[in-house]
């Protein structure tokens, strides 16, 4: 068995690098300008990118490891300067695993004009179970960044930070990445309708319905 499959943690912060590098090669966080986290409950510890280090020049040994708090656990290299937006969610929602932040271009644009990404296509009801919220505008790197970005999104899955970016949140880092995905690929999608016409939103009702059925019924599930 190899090292990582035998060590939980080393195993954490590989992931958190693996969703670090897709992130970083899709464009969605240009530079190191994006970051990406994971929590291991059990063990009290988060696994997040360090501060301004490029993602192709880590190993999984350089993925920061902090408690709860923001406490350095491993002491090597400091983590994101963006590390109280995601403790913040840690905190506060016991159900969520994993946080990813992006700066992605439709979906700041967005997030620039103070706008909801409205609801036009099904997979963003599915994934983010309605419009994805605007937080005010905060300062980053300040505990009052992840408030605001916490009470915005309710119970969605995502929400865009005024004149910043998005945050995205999941079980785990399969989850959150996908729904950042989700949310640039609805904004692309709406700026291209709103050129070429005047696209319907998706009724309140249908758009429950689809998250209920997601939660319930997609992939393995029920
Ligand atoms: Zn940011």
């Amino acid at each position: 068995m190899s090292d990582r499959l035998q060590d939980p943690i080393l195993n954490l912060k590989q992931t958190v690098l693996d969703f670090a590098l897709k992130m970083s090669r899709s464009g969605m966080a240009p530079a190191t300008w994006g970051n990406v986290s994971a929590i291991d409950r059990e063990r009290g510890v988060v696994a997040i990118t360090p501060s301004g280090m490029a993602y192709e020049s880590l190993s999984p040994e350089d993925i920061c490891l902090i408690d709860i708090q923001g406490n350095s656990i491993d002491k090597k290299w400091k983590p994101s300067t963006e590390t109280p937006l995601h403790l913040v969610f840690y905190r506060n929602r016991p159900d969520i695993g994993a946080v990813v932040h992006t700066h992605s271009v439709y979906a700041t644009a967005f997030a620039s004009v103070g706008r909801e990404i409205p609801v036009l296509i099904a997979t963003l009801a599915s994934g983010v179970g309605g419009r994805v919220p605007v937080a005010a505008y905060q300062p980053s790197g300040t505990e009052e960044f992840g408030t605001a970005a916490l009470s915005a999104m309710g119970d969605r899955t995502a929400v865009l930070l005024a004149n910043h970016g998005v945050v995205a949140v999941g079980k785990d880092l399969n989850d959150a990445y996908t729904v950042a995905e989700l949310v640039e690929n609805a904004a692309k999608i709406a700026i291209l309708a709103w050129i070429i016409g005047e696209p319907a939103e998706l009724p309140q009702e249908e758009v429950s319905r689809l998250r209920r059925k997601y939660l319930t019924k997609y992939g393995q599930k029920g």
